[in-house]
């Protein structure tokens, strides 16, 4: 058995897209699973498409997913180069071989020509398709016309007529007839090759053996099959991945504005736990088990758990999975993550230990807690509305009762602690004959501004400071 090497290919167009990273994703957990080589190679033929900076994101991607190539642009390796434009000259050569076989020929068609040729063609309601029309040339006139300098393409011989076909890993046997294939441009008029050409030419003298990539390839993997017959080369195996969906209608893109992998990371998921979510999405490990890390995923990874209908990227799925990962990160962890957010709210002045203490559990995506948290620098505006919850049998008046009573108590402690508070505070509730609930939602009402807050009284007072405790709660108890 040959060793297994797979390839992740991107074009340089951007930010790692979602669906991009899934396939990225799958094409190295194969690799490590069967002990085989993972490649990575730049695809920049369409140079129209590219975006400065795009490679180097594409590393940067890579790295922060933690998915590492064996060879690579950066990286080196046996068959490089590893970009595509750097190889121009080999695909020009095989190009030529496929002339000299018969599986593709030199065209001299004009724009005009094509142009008119696929006006034609849409009058009359079909979709265009090359007439053949250069085939006729004999290949010594060709090429004499080259010799002197006139531009042509090369483009793909394909047949007229029979079937042709391909196997693929999850879809099984796909074919159609020959008669509606296109005899595309292999090689461009600037010597490029296009990325139908280049990527056949490429797996094979990379020696990959399993293509992985997107179900909007499968109407091309027959013409690259007779490629691969021509040539008379070994095909490698297909498996082509089902689109990732937004949802039921529309496909993941960043032209909609959903979020690249880098996107994700910036609003504080958590690289693994996007890479166990990404994984889940259109494979499955055939039990329950939800959560893998990535060298999890390396052992048990299989296209047997591959799902042929599109897969729904689900974002409460993935803030839920992500909350998951929040609660078992160690302390520290959490609390260096979460400390530019503190900072971002305002609150990086108080005990962010403590607040971050009491936010670990509460979070699931960093970018949340800003405004959890924010009342902590800048008390909100609220309505003395708040002060009624049936349950604790409160309302704004039995508020001004509470807080009445409980501001010469936080007067008076001296040792501004949560245990100090709370024994003092307790105290005095006891003494009075209200109930707990009576005083202490108040409290956290008119020293917060808002029902949910990250702790209770004591904790918030605490974080506020005595200052600012009893200022809130002046300021509170003489709105009521
Ligand atoms: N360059 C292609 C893309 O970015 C890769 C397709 C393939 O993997 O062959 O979609």
């Amino acid at each position: 058995m040959n060793e297994v090497r797979t390839r992740f290919a991107p074009s340089p167009t951007g930010y790692l897209h979602l669906g991009g990273l899934r396939t990225a994703l799958y094409t190295y957990l194969f690799a490590r699973r069967n002990g085989g080589k993972f490649v990575l190679r730049i695809e920049d033929t369409d140079q129209e498409r590219e975006v400065p900076g795009a490679v180097d994101l594409i590393y940067q991607s890579m790295h922060l997913a933690g998915l590492s190539y064996d060879e690579g642009p950066d990286v080196g390796g046996p068959y490089g180069p590893y970009i595509q434009s750097q190889r121009k000259e080999i695909y020009r050569e095989y190009a030529w071989k496929l002339v000299e076989l018969g599986a593709a020929y030199p065209c001299f068609c004009t724009k005009e020509r094509l142009d008119e040729a696929r006006k034609a063609a849409e009058t009359r309601g079909e979709t265009f398709k090359y007439d053949k029309h250069c085939l006729a040339i004999p290949l010594s006139e060709a090429k004499e016309r080259i010799a002197a300098g006139e531009p042509y393409v090369i483009r793909q011989n394909v047949p007229t007529s029979g079937k042709c076909g391909f196997d693929d890993a999850l879809f099984g046997h796909i074919e159609v007839d020959c008669a509606t294939l296109d005899d595309n441009v292999l090689l461009k008029a600037d010597g490029m090759p296009t990325y139908n050409f280049a990527n056949v030419v490429d797996d094979h003298l990379m020696h990959i053996t399993h293509v992985m990539r997107g179900t909007e390839y499968l109407s091309s993997a027959p013409k690259y099959d007779l490629l691969y017959d021509a040539f008379g080369w070994e095909k490698p195996v297909y498996v082509h991945l089902p689109v990732v969906m937004k949802d039921q209608t529309r496909k993941l893109s960043k032209r909609y504005g959903d979020p690249s992998f880098e996107d994700l990371l910036r609003q504080g998921y958590l690289r693994d736990a996007i890479i166990n979510f990404i994984a889940l999405l259109g494979w499955s490990p055939r039990n329950d088990r939800e959560f893998f890390t990535l060298s999890e995923l390396e052992e048990v990874f299989d296209l047997e758990g591959l799902n042929k209908s599109p897969a729904i990227f689900d974002v409460n799925k993935l803030t839920w999975m992500n909350g998951e990962y929040v609660r078992k990160l160690p302390f520290e962890t959490y609390y260096e993550l979460a400390m530019p957010w503190f900072e971002q709210a305002g609150v990086s002045g108080l005990d962010t230990r403590r607040l971050a203490e009491l936010m670990q559990g509460r979070t699931e995506v960093f970018s949340q807690i800003p405004q959890m948290v924010r009342f902590l620098a800048e008390m909100p505006a609220f309505d003395n509305e708040l002060y009624t919850h049936k349950k604790m049998k409160t309302d704004a008046e039995v508020a001004k009762k509470a807080l009445t009573l409980v501001r010469p108590v936080l007067l008076g402690v001296t040792d501004w602690t949560e245990e100090a508070l709370h024994s003092a505070v307790m105290a005095a509730i006891a003494e009075s004959g209200m109930k707990n609930g009576q005083v202490l939602w108040p409290l956290r009402i008119a020293i917060s501004g808002q029902a949910n807050t990250p702790g209770g009284a004591f904790e918030i007072a605490y974080l506020l400071g005595k200052e600012e405790t009893l200022r809130r709660l002046d300021a509170s108890l003489a709105k009521l």
